[in-house]
């Protein structure tokens, strides 16, 4: 069954009654960039780009940067890749980014808050992208950049203005690149129809979301059991995000690991996304598990869902939904 899986792993993703969800790879290291395609990865649907300012006890250059952007985007021949600019702080701190100490790091200077603080930063990774997609040689290759914990449109606004400083210096276009956000604080979800006709695609990060919306730390094994996404609250949110952004033309993909769970995947349809990321391992399964979905069935179920009144009722719900086909 591997075999079969690892087969399958390579057509396009889409459910048993035709409905189109591309599947796509979350990297983190240039081991899961080298996996992603042989995995079945349709593209990146987030880079995550912590590591090369991790290792460094200095930010990384420009071209340092441009490099290794361009080589993972060789990974992927003809693939659309997300790179999103540093999701510095909260469990993500970084040596060289001296931010003081802070009571509460997840609900402070971290993500896209950060850059804007720092634009010299987000201004050189901005420029690196630019670079990386100017130097790509495949015409059918599309990069992309997106933004991290935005809540407000002055935030995408002003990520923009620092998006335009960096083309220019770089003598590139911003069409050069789409551009994106990633919808992972309540208020940004609850905004969508406001944020998203301002960026090309947005993206729920579905880890950080659940820990904000349940207030339960992500971290914290003592309220680990806490924060889920097969939960009314969740499916009522996300199938907002996915309605706000279709309205404005937006594509809404998922990049929180949790697609990799087949309940998951299938209330995650039912809500309406375009494409679901995750790690490169969990993508064989993913498509096997959507190519047993009914994608008409599972929108009326999860809309269904979302008005129960527990995490245990939508389980049930979804799994008798599902008897045998996951
Ligand atoms: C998320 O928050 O769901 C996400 C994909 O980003 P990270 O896990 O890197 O915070
Ligand atoms: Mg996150």
């Amino acid at each position: 069954t591997t075999l079969r899986l690892r087969a399958a792993a390579h057509r396009p993703g889409h459910t048993r009654d035709g409905r189109r969800v591309e599947v796509a790879a979350n990297i983190d290291t240039p081991d899961a960039a080298r996996n992603a395609v042989s995995c079945g990865a349709e593209g990146a649907g987030l880079v995550r780009t912590e590591l090369l300012f991790l290792r460094a006890r200095q930010p990384p250059s420009v071209a340092e940067q441009a490099e290794y952007y361009r080589w993972v985007a060789q990974q992927l021949p003809g693939a659309r890749v997300v790179f999103r600019t540093m999701d510095i702080g909260a469990d993500k701190p970084l040596p060289f980014a001296e931010r003081g100490t802070e009571a509460n790091p997840a609900l402070g200077l971290r993500g896209l808050r950060l850059g804007l603080g720092q634009p010299q930063l987000l201004r050189d990774q901005l420029r690196a992208v630019l670079r990386a997609a100017r130097s790509c040689t495949d015409p059918s290759q599309r990069l992309a950049v997106m933004f991290p914990m935005v809540t407000t449109c002055a935030e995408i606004r002003r990520a923009q203005e620092i998006l335009a400083e960096a083309a220019e210096a770089e003598r590139a276009g911003i069409a050069d690149i789409d551009v994106g956000i990633m919808v992972e604080v309540p208020a940004a979800a609850l905004a969508t129809d406001r944020l998203a006709p301002l960026v090309d695609f947005v993206s729920l990060g579905t880890n950080d979301l659940v820990q904000y919306l349940f207030a339960a730390d992500r971290t914290n094994a003592a309220v680990a059991g806490i924060p889920e996404l097969c939960t009314p609250e969740v499916l009522q949110l996300v199938r907002g995000v996915v309605a706000a952004g279709h309205r404005s033309g937006a594509r809404v993909a998922v990049c929180g690991e949790t697609a990799a769970d087949p309940l998951t995947a299938a209330a995650l349809v039912g809500a309406g996304v375009d494409e679901l990321s995750a790690a490169p391992p969990a993508i064989p399964q993913i498509k096997a598990v959507l190519a047993r979905l009914d994608a008409v069935r599972l929108t009326e179920i999860v809309a269904e869902a979302s008005t129960l009144d527990s995490a245990e009722a939508v389980r049930d719900r979804l799994t008798a939904e599902l008897a045998g086909a996951v």
